[in-house]
């Protein structure tokens, strides 16, 4: 096949270096991989292709130009753009959903009404258009506060504090960011308060075809900053797949209760998903209860779950872009396990340095088990590779169990050296000891 990969991310990098590896196994011819605009990872395996991935119109016109057979949309920003709809509107299979569908993702609000129309357990929430409607919600609910800005703000426009002054100050400056719809007419800002929800979360990546429901594996992510979960949230830190401490039938509750009344829901509307439901997932006392959605893979899950799977990617994604899923049969999984380490930029998350020198990553690859993919990374004239953004690298390491993934992908991040940048180190950490607790 042919294949179009939209983003630039170490999620892109993982979508085509799960693409790139299919003919390893099935012995088929390789596809032939395209990226928009990609990152220099991404341009070992794929033809680089130097469009705005938010630009619509020019995506669809270079999907159009290249003959591709499927057109594969990875983050967040060009789905609420609506860059899915210029591709389907060309005539091209596209995996992501309409800038509509997207909506589950681009407004909080939104999902809270399509999760509360189809009975899908999640917080208690409150929309505020003022500050004196937050700081009544805030003493509703208690401590600790759980304040969310309701666009898009690449998983940081959310605050969990204790400290009920410092919750009504994130909520002022979300009002104070000025806000856009999809087609750019301004928006009043809102705010959602929600009660907290304890728990161990648990991400877990739902394909669907805009009525049938395919999940891939559970995985877990670490959104705070530094070990032990302080510090700000980030985009993520690090993954691990599968969770041996997950409830079983954790899977197919999910996706009776959770991800199949969404699809539905969704069609109802007239608004089909098409692509992944990201379901975001707190495993609380009260039963399971969802945090958020996300209307594309998450990263850095993605780069520990489809290192797992054994079925053809390209396969799953085009029988959802077909409305073939129903067909597909039950996925196939590797038995093994995979951890994640994102390597930061200095200051992640907040101002972030850029052009500091990357080596290492040959030597960390020589480690058994290990790939390198790139976020944040360029391409300096000479060749050499630098820091390009906030997270750089991420560092996936399989192994037989959690423990011989995480020394693995421990031993690999030792061997990159990247001036002044920082990593998590307790990645899988409390679930390769057998520590992770169900709550209550
Ligand atoms: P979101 O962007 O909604 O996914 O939120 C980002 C992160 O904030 C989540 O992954 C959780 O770690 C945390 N969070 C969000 N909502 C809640 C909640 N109601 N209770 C506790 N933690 C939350």
């Amino acid at each position: 096949m042919k294949i179009l990969v939209v983003g630039t991310g170490a999620r892109e990098h993982a979508i085509v270096h799960a693409l790139a590896h299919e003919a390893d196994r099935t012995g088929a011819e390789p596809h032939e991989l395209h990226a928009a605009p990609g990152n220099p990872g991404i341009g070992e395996l794929a033809t680089l292709h130097a469009v705005d991935q938010n630009d619509g119109v020019a995506v669809a016109a270079l999907a159009t130009g290249l003959g591709v057979d499927l057109v594969v949309v990875g983050p967040e920003a060009p789905l609420v753009a609506g860059v899915g709809d210029a591709v389907r509107e060309a005539g091209i299979p596209v995996f992501g959903p309409s800038a509509e569908a997207a909506r589950l993702e681009g407004s909080k609000a939104f999902a809270k009404d399509v999760m509360a129309a189809a009975s899908v357990p999640t917080a208690l929430a409150h929309v505020c258009t003022e500050v004196d409607q937050v700081a009544a919600a805030v003493d509703a609910f208690g401590a600790p506060y759980v304040i969310k800005d309701d666009g898009l703000a690449a998983g940081k426009g959310v605050v969990v504090t204790e400290d009920r002054q410092a919750a009504l100050e994130h909520a002022a400056a979300c009002f104070a960011t000025p806000r856009r719809a999809a087609d750019g007419t301004p928006e009043d800002p809102r705010v959602v308060v929600e009660e907290y929800l304890d728990g161990p979360e648990v991400s877990l990546f739902c394909v669907s075809d805009g009525a049938t429901v395919v999940p891939l594996a559970p995985a877990q992510d670490f959104k705070r900053a530094f070990d032990a979960d302080a510090g700000p949230n980030t985009g993520g830190m690090g993954a691990y797949s599968p969770l041996p401490w997950a409830p079983e039938g954790l899977v197919d509750e999910v996706v009776t209760r959770v991800a199949q009344p969404t699809i539905d829901e969704m069609a109802r509307r007239g608004t089909p998903f098409v692509g992944v439901l990201y379901v975001g997932l707190a495993l609380t006392s009260r039963g399971t209860r969802v945090v958020e959605f996300n209307a594309r893979f998450g990263d850095p899950e993605t780069q520990s779950v489809l290192t797992r799977l054994a079925t053809p990617l390209s396969a799953v994604m085009l029988a959802a872009a077909q409305g073939r899923l129903a067909e597909l049969g039950a996925l196939r999984w590797h038995d093994d396990a995979s951890v994640t380490v994102v390597v930061a930029a200095h200051g992640y998350p907040g101002a972030v340095r850029s052009g500091d020198p990357i080596t290492g990553i040959d030597a960390a690859e020589e480690v058994e088990g290990v790939h390198v993919l790139h976020a944040g990374t360029a391409r300096t004239g000479d060749g050499g590779l630098v820091a390009a953004g906030g997270r750089v690298l991420s560092v996936v390491a399989r192994g037989a169990d959690l423990a011989e993934a995480r020394r693995r992908a421990y031993a690999a991040v030792d061997r990159i050296v990247l001036p002044g940048s920082h990593h998590r180190s307790d990645i899988a950490a409390k679930a390769a000891a057998g520590e992770v607790t169900l709550a209550g």
